[in-house]
């Protein structure tokens, strides 16, 4: 909506219709570098995720945030499986692309040699018998599993199982739908190789695999926090997972720009609007830059264990999580245990009209918030709705992600901020 006046002064101006506003400019300058080659998808192969720790504190200082720790850095340790090496599939001698046509599960231990192929499907599980003659057979063969689709989450389980079973014994394929993937801290004897369909068949006989896993035990890594000092005694968090899952290998790279650069530009956009002379706010703020979300939400736990400040202190925690599109409006996370938080959001867009819509959904445990939930601070989680739905894959990239909506919600999120007491 407020986009209608700033095309027509764009067009007066004689910029292009298509320009963005200096909000949604900037944060595409930041998003482009976040998810550029050299930070590596902001994942553990080349240190991505340091490297962007780095520039992200870098910012903080030139905005003229102040460290709550002796630095900007809150560092930790986890293990974390990872591929440096390139990655090599070769079906029936075809070479699959890396990331396009197959990926590793994030589990996968190391593979390296020709294998024969041998398809089993369910039945080949089916009691103590079966199941140890199947394992025979597979010596040093690979397994192609075939599990019939389905939505039943006990079968589901019970082939995520036997998938396990099966890469602790040999090299596992798998044919699937859609290419997804993730950041493991365990790793297993063999890889599971997940190929789209098509590019395996039930006829297919041979895999050459090079693999080489690298299980990194307590490997550091570290959230940035920044704060901007407000009017009272209280606080709010604005928090972002900055880190992504990486490189597979040197020629996957999965640059995460929706998941979450966006958020990170967010977060960016909203600390430098604060820390501005003459733009202070009500509460003091504390800006967490957070890492390990996707090995599961690891640098929250620590953040929040941790207590870089007095939790009881605090108004409330907003989380910023895939924020590139907005076509569709926004989904508040947690907005019925905090309807006052919920409905303050709904009335400045409703008195702006920033957004389409401002959509409540209950508590969900599927990002950073919650941690601070778990621990009795008040916090909500914000995600964009509609546009590109990329999601842990390749294809999630800045030149895609259209960031439709984020000047008008980085004007909401400011409002909010501003007006929360
Ligand atoms: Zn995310």
């Amino acid at each position: 909506m407020r986009r209608a006046s700033f095309t027509l002064l764009a067009c007066a101006l004689g910029l292009n219709a298509g320009a963005q506003d200096p909000v949604t400019a900037r944060a595409k300058a930041w998003l482009d570098t976040l998810t550029s080659p050299g930070f590596h998808g902001r994942g553990y192969v080349n240190d991505g995720d340091l490297i962007a720790s780095e520039w992200i504190a870098g910012k903080f200082r030139q905005f003229g945030l102040k460290p709550v720790k002796q630095d900007f850095f809150e560092s930790f340790q986890f293990n974390v499986n990872c591929f440096p090496d390139s990655v090599r599939a070769r079906i029936d001698g075809l070479s699959l692309v890396p990331g396009a046509e197959f990926i590793l599960d994030p589990e996968s231990g190391s593979a390296s040699g020709e294998y024969v192929l041998v398809h089993v499907h369910p039945a080949d599980f089916q009691g103590p018998e079966r199941r140890s003659m199947t394992m025979g057979v597979l010596t040093g063969k690979a397994a192609c599993v075939h599990w019939p689709s389905t939505a039943n989450a006990d079968s589901t389980r019970m082939f995520k199982q036997w998938e396990r079973e099966l890469m602790d014994h040999c090299p596992v394929v798998k044919p699937v739908k859609k290419l997804t993937w993730g950041v493991a801290t365990d790793a297993r004897v063999h890889p599971l190789v997940e190929v789209v369909e098509g590019a395996v068949t039930d006829s297919s006989s041979r895999i050459i695999l090079r693999v080489r896993n690298e299980l990194r035990s307590r490997r550091t890594a570290r959230n940035v926090l920044g704060m901007v000092k407000g009017k009272s005694k209280k606080w709010m968090v604005i928090g972002a997972h900055y880190d992504h899952l990486g490189r597979m290998g040197p020629d996957a790279l999965f640059p995460g720009a929706n998941d979450n650069a966006s958020g990170t530009a967010m977060l960016l956009s909203l600390a430098e609007h604060f820390a501005r002379k003459g733009n202070a706010p009500r509460h003091n703020l504390l800006f967490v830059a957070f890492a390990g979300e996707e090995a599961g939400l690891i640098g929250s736990e620590w953040c929040a264990v941790d207590r870089p400040i007095e939790w009881n202190r605090v108004t409330m925690m907003v989380n910023l999580d895939i924020l590139g599109t907005g076509d569709d409006g926004i989904t508040v996370v947690n907005a019925t245990a905090q309807p006052k938080a919920f409905d303050q959001l709904v009335a400045i867009n409703g008195s702006k009209g920033y957004l389409k819509q401002v959509k409540p959904r209950g508590p969900a445990c599927n990002s950073d918030h919650c941690p601070f939930v778990q621990r009795g601070v008040p916090a909500i989680y914000i995600y964009t709705l509609g546009g590109v739905a990329h999601y842990h894959d390749v294809h999630d990239r800045a030149e895609t992600l259209p960031l439709t909506e984020f000047g008008d919600l980085h004007a909401l999120l400011r409002d909010f901020i501003q007006g929360w007491k």
